[in-house]
């Protein structure tokens, strides 16, 4: 990293829990020992990870891994999607829970994104 005037992050795209087994974890030692720091987006999906039991056990699983949760995207209307969808009162529900049950640390940003927006808007 010496000669090196960028300093590389890498964020994953993890949605449940289960998504990180064991290959994943090894492949995740891998990427701290080479000192990446590593990040965790999320997109939220009705019947997939809108309980607040799943997503808490998904940020305790990142930290356990040494990854922080940073974002919690709402779903971007593509056509075909529908079904996956989480109304935006809902998601703010269960953000508020997630606040109440882990440290602020374990709780990723809600965003959404907006083309020709600039950044990801705070939800
Ligand atoms: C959000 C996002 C970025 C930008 O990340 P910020 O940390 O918000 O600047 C870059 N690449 C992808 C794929 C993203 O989803």
């Amino acid at each position: 990293m010496t000669a090196s005037r960028l300093n590389v992050v890498l964020v994953l795209h993890a949605n449940h829990p289960h998504e990180i087994d064991r290959d994943v974890e090894s492949a995740v030692v891998m990427l701290k020992q080479a000192g990446l720091p590593l990040f965790n987006q999320s997109v939220l999906l009705r019947e997939v990870n809108d309980r607040a039991d799943t997503l808490i056990e998904l940020s305790e699983t990142l930290f356990e891994n040494g990854i922080v949760p940073y974002y919690l995207h709402l779903l971007d209307k593509a056509a075909g999607t529908a079904h996956f969808d989480v109304p935006p009162e809902q998601a703010v529900s269960l953000h508020d829970k997630l606040r109440q049950r882990l440290p602020g640390y374990l709780v990723p940003r809600l965003v959404r994104e907006q083309a020709g927006a600039p950044y990801k808007l705070p939800v």
